[in-house]
């Protein structure tokens, strides 16, 4: 067993075993079991290290320690907020915009986000079998206008390298499906994953493969990290990023500035700020998109302009994420 896969054995996956890795004393309180129960808890260790546990207000915890909040009831807030249900084609298949599959080979992730838009389906039964895999890719191969696949999940880079690649080969085996496209949250919370081999495998494809990595907190791009998406772009991956703005994680225009520029200085180029998607039991991470514009316009004339995301929502029954947009002229200028 790779040693990646012995850290994620090892990851805290219980509220017990979390609350025991941040030496918290005393028995567990009844909502952080109830939210535990409705969500499963899971952080590997090197992201567990990123927080400070004396904290109470830690960024780092905010995002993987369950929170009595998610048990509240909130109008508007749903199992499945972004109608993933309607754009399923074979299991594990989402489309949902013109030319773009979005395949999920597995439910399972590295960590478990409580802010997730996904939580009520994760880890549904871990990895597709065989079957429904190829179910999934011969719906791909039957629909010539998807030219690109998008892997995503849970989070596909749990996945062991020879199951991966089949997949890759697979797809690739596809006359129409031009570009490949790898969502992840792994670089950042499991960087051991990220050697030598997977930056190989994932740069010889035959195909231009992108990578869109998940970071929130500019804490989450420690040297461990750094070093796991250096690999990949001296491989010759393109990196991009995809961030959630979370209350009390990232919601002030310094730590946002801080995590944009971060990305960057990693290879990695801020592609999308998403607006949390109402999942049930994460109404108390929402900032609402007057302060989310806000935050933009501050971040904009401080960062590099290649360092901005596009502040997005999810819409659902839109043909794409639709962008959250404000002309901003400061003051003074005619
Ligand atoms: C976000 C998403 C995509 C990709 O959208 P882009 O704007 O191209 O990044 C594709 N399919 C689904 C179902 C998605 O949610
Ligand atoms: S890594 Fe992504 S899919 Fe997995 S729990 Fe976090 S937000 Fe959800």
């Amino acid at each position: 067993m790779a040693r990646w896969q012995e850290e994620l054995q090892e990851a805290p996956g219980t509220p017990e075993a979390l609350a025991a890795a941040l030496h918290r004393e005393g028995p567990l309180a009844t909502g952080v079991r109830q939210a535990a129960a409705a969500f499963p808890v899971l952080v590997p260790r090197s992201f567990l290290a990123l927080a400070d546990p004396r904290d109470p207000s830690d960024p780092i915890l905010r995002q993987v320690e369950p929170d009595p909040a998610e048990s509240l009831e909130v109008e508007g807030y749903e199992d499945d907020p972004t109608a993933d249900g309607p754009a399923r084609l074979a299991p594990g298949l989402l489309v949902k915009y013109p030319g773009r599959a979005l395949l999920m080979p597995t439910g399972r992730c590295a960590v478990a986000c409580r802010f997730c838009f996904r939580r009520a389906f994760l880890p549904a039964g871990d990895r597709l079998t065989g079957g429904a895999l190829e179910e999934a890719c011969a719906a791909i191969e039957a629909d010539p206008s998807l030219q690109e696949v998008i892997l995503s999940g849970g989070d596909p880079l749990v996945l062991p390298d020879p199951a991966l690649a089949g997949l890759l080969r697979r797809l690739v085996r596809i006359r129409h499906v031009t570009l490949l496209r790898v969502h992840t949250r792994v670089p950042v919370v499991l960087p051991s994953r990220v050697d030598d081999d997977l930056a190989r495998l994932l740069s010889r494809t035959g195909r231009p493969l992108f990578m869109v990595i998940h970071a929130n907190h500019p804490r989450e791009l420690s040297a461990e990290v750094q070093a796991a998406l250096g690999r990949l772009a001296d491989a010759g991956i393109p990196l991009l990023a995809q961030s959630v703005l979370l209350r009390g994680v990232n919601d002030d225009a310094d730590t946002l500035a801080r995590l944009l520029e971060g990305l960057l200085r990693c290879r990695t180029r801020p592609y999308y700020l998403h607006q949390l998607d109402r999942a049930r039991g994460t109404a108390h991470f929402r900032v609402p998109d007057e302060e989310a514009l806000d935050l933009m316009e501050q971040v904009r004339s401080r960062v590099s302009g290649l360092a901005l995301p596009r502040l997005v929502v999810e819409r659902p029954g839109a043909p794409s994420k639709v962008p959250l947009w404000r002309e901003a002229v400061p003051a003074g200028v005619p």
